[in-house]
């Protein structure tokens, strides 16, 4: 129920939902040349410590300028780009533009004279999808990435959705244990919808959870559903007790900021803190002061 909710509720909010009616042809025919026309852009939605407020990073989303129909969101693209095999160099683009930014970010920091009180450094998530994931090339690729822009592992997180993890193997959960011990953070996205599997959660290489938006709706309502809010509570110390991180997606009101503060949720990302948009926008970029 909260899932469909959710679904509805976003599709209605979505600019880019106003292609919904655009023919699969369309997209099918302009996609493999996309790449090259240089017609993908990122945007990026900061993710917000709760502790103290700060920006602890920024998710990278991929945003497709189309010829014919303007800006698409990702949903409209990125399972047709999975299909064909497009996402393979398309996610490795958007991962060198996202550790590119992570340099760019973190070399204005360091010109500004900003300490940032975190230990760790100003981090960029970047979102992979299945077929990358079981792609030989993923490490070395990663590896290359960071050395290129001179940035440390730990400036990048990968989301993996949890779905895309299941069923795997010990073989193939390697790379991203690699990635991990490399000091790539981990995160396994869009946690808690599909088949979640909580005796899972401890093989995974994964070192921060995030939570579905899906469960941030319950937490909205003045009092907020108490199920929801036991829910969330509880995936909240279980990731804890397992030694994860937890960040809750899709934050729209002070009223779940607040819920979600006495939670103990680690970080959390969403329109009410800041929507994704061009690095330039950014609003106070990292400064201790946001
Ligand atoms: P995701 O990784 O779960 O990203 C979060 C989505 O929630 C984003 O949608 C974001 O714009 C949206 N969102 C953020 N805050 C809120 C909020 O407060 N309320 C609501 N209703 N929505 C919020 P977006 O940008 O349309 O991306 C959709 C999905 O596309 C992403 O879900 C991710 O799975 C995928 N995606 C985006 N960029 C990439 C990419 O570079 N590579 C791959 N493989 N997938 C990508
Ligand atoms: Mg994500
Ligand atoms: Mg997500
Ligand atoms: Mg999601």
């Amino acid at each position: 129920r909260a899932k469909d909710g959710g679904g509805n509720r976003y599709e209605l909010a979505d600019p880019d939902s106003d292609a919904r009616a655009i023919d699969r042809h369309s997209l099918t025919n302009h996609l493999p040349g996309a790449l090259e026309r240089d017609e993908f852009f990122l945007e990026y939605q900061p993710l917000i410590r709760m502790s103290d407020g700060r920006v602890d990073g920024a998710e990278a989303l991929v945003r497709w300028r189309h010829p014919v129909h303007g800006r698409l969101g990702p949903d409209r693209f990125i399972p047709l780009a999975e299909h064909t095999g497009l996402i393979v160099p398309l996610g490795r683009w958007v991962l060198e533009q996202a550790v590119e930014q992570a340099r760019r970010w973190q070399r204005e920091l360091k010109e500004a004279g900003i300490e940032r009180s975190l230990k760790e450094p100003l981090r960029v998530n970047v979102n992979l999808s299945p077929r990358q994931l079981h792609h030989p090339d993923l490490v070395p690729d990663t590896v290359a990435v960071l050395e290129a822009a001179g940035v440390s592992p730990d400036s990048l997180c990968l989301e993996v959705t949890e779905s895309a993890l299941i069923g795997a193997d010990e073989d193939e959960l390697k790379p991203l244990r690699q990635l991990a011990e490399l000091g790539v953070d981990i995160a396994l996205d869009d946690f808690g919808t599909g088949y979640s599997n909580l005796a899972n959660l401890r093989r995974l290489p994964a070192t921060t959870l995030k939570l579905d938006r899906s469960f941030t709706q319950g937490l909205q309502r003045h009092p907020a559903d108490p199920v929801d809010v036991t829910f969330v509570g509880g995936i909240i110390s279980l990731a804890h007790a397992l030694g994860l991180r937890v960040t809750v997606e899709g934050v729209e009101t002070e009223a779940q900021a607040h819920q979600l503060r006495q939670l103990d949720c680690d970080t959390a990302q969403g329109w009410y803190y800041a929507r994704p948009a061009a690095p330039k926008d950014i609003p106070a970029c990292w400064a201790d002061s946001a």
